[in-house]
């Protein structure tokens, strides 16, 4: 049984299904949905990863199950427009990750800020900034990406309780009981991937996670420079935050997020839509003057999403200390996205096979004890 139907629960959906092991999914909304965290059209998936060699992999094998679910579904979830990462070489150094990304095969390249305004005139940068840009990268249609896991996972045989929430979890000896607002169901084992939710199940689950307000603005280029084509998806920091974005794809506009900084949420609490704060397109908005000048037209949309932090930003992906049967993937820190399609295969091994099949370790939830 999985409480919490997101990205993470229904790729471990569809991954359990697939494997012939019967499944109940259950979500308090009916995904993909506009509450959560996997909205808002696009997720930029890379490989060149910092934090380690471990991630790599991950990334690359991720990467592997979207082609896979791109041909299982029939569905377009990929699109290799490239990312541009770009750093100031004064303050910040990308050497450690490039070491390890080689050693894996990943493809990137170092440019110079002369050699990015050659190739994207439409890119601001100062001199001082270096590029490292990775041609398989590029974006997941993410809301697609959801839906896709859903429909295979249905077709496969799961069940799927929408606009049900799971209130309570009680294990006993081999079997787990699942209280919802609708009813209770039993299972033998049980994943929780409650998203910026974990806090509504204590004391059963008692995580370090910190659900922050996130917000992503969609803006008018005047010019075709920026589009999917022949722009690729882009990572920056100015000194006082971080962005990320992505090229306007089929005219929706470039769209652009901040990855620092954020209002903290508490389940149960009105999340402010965006513009309700005059940072939301304010930040935004001198991001790319800075950086992408001729994207900084008209705001067309905006969205409000959440991210789930740990105190490290890395995941957590365990066994539930006191209940082994209970399996627990949450803290995304808001660039879990990308690895949900391996995420949900972590999981389901562990179930089906009682292993994880990757060393995963430094997910653990006793790391934060
Ligand atoms: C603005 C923004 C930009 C991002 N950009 C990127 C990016 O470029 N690349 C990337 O890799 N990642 C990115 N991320 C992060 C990524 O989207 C998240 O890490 C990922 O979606 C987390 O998946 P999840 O399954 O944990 O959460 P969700 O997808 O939110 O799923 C949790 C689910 O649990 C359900 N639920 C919760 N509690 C209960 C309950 N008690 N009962 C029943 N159901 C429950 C919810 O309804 C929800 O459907 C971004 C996130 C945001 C917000």
């Amino acid at each position: 049984m999985i409480a919490g139907a997101g990205a993470m629960g229904m790729s471990a959906g569809y991954e359990l299904s697939r494997r012939g092991l019967k499944t109940l999914l259950i979500d308090a909304f009916d995904p993909p949905h506009a509450h959560g965290s996997h909205h808002g059209d696009t997720r930029l998936i890379r490989h060149v990863y910092s934090g380690g060699a471990d991630y790599v992999k991950l990334a690359l094998r991720a990467d592997e199950l979207w082609r896979e679910l791109e041909d299982a579904s029939g569905e377009k979830l990929l699109e290799r427009t490239g990312v541009l990462n770009l750093f100031d070489s004064s303050a910040y150094s990308y050497e450690d990750r490039f070491q390890y990304s080689a050693e894996l095969g990943v493809p990137f390249e170092e440019l110079s800020a002369a050699q990015v305004q050659e190739r994207w005139p439409a890119v601001r940068l100062p001199d001082s900034y270096r590029a490292m840009y990775e041609p398989e990268a590029g974006l997941l249609y993410s809301d697609k990406c959801v839906a896709a896991f859903r429909k295979l996972a249905l077709q496969a045989g799961a069940k799927l309780l929408t606009d049900t929430f799971v209130t309570r979890i009680e294990p006993a000896s081999s079997i787990v009981a699942v209280h919802t607002d609708k009813g209770e169901y039993v299972a033998g084992s049980v994943i929780v991937s409650a998203g910026a939710w974990f806090r509504t199940l204590e004391p059963f689950v008692r995580l370090p996670i910190r659900a922050v307000r996130k917000v992503v603005g969609w803006f008018e280029p005047e010019t075709n420079a920026y589009d999917a084509d022949r722009f690729p998806g882009f990572t920056f920091g100015d000194g006082t935050g971080g962005y990320y974005g992505f090229p306007s794809v089929g005219g929706a506009g470039v769209k652009i997020g901040r990855h620092d900084g954020g209002r903290d949420w508490k389940p149960g609490e009105e999340l402010a839509p965006f513009g309700a704060y005059p940072e939301d397109e304010a930040d935004l908005r001198q991001a790319l003057n800075a950086f992408l000048p001729g994207a900084a037209g008209k705001l067309l949309r905006g969205s409000v999403c959440k991210y789930e932090h740990t105190p490290d930003e890395h995941f957590i992906i365990d066994k539930h200390p006191g209940h082994p049967n209970v399996l627990l993937a949450g803290g995304f820190s808001g660039h879990g996205f990308k690895f949900s399609s391996v995420v949900g295969e972590l999981l389901a091994n562990q179930i089906e096979l009682g292993r994880w099949g990757q060393d995963i370790g430094r997910f653990s939830a006793a790391r934060f004890s």
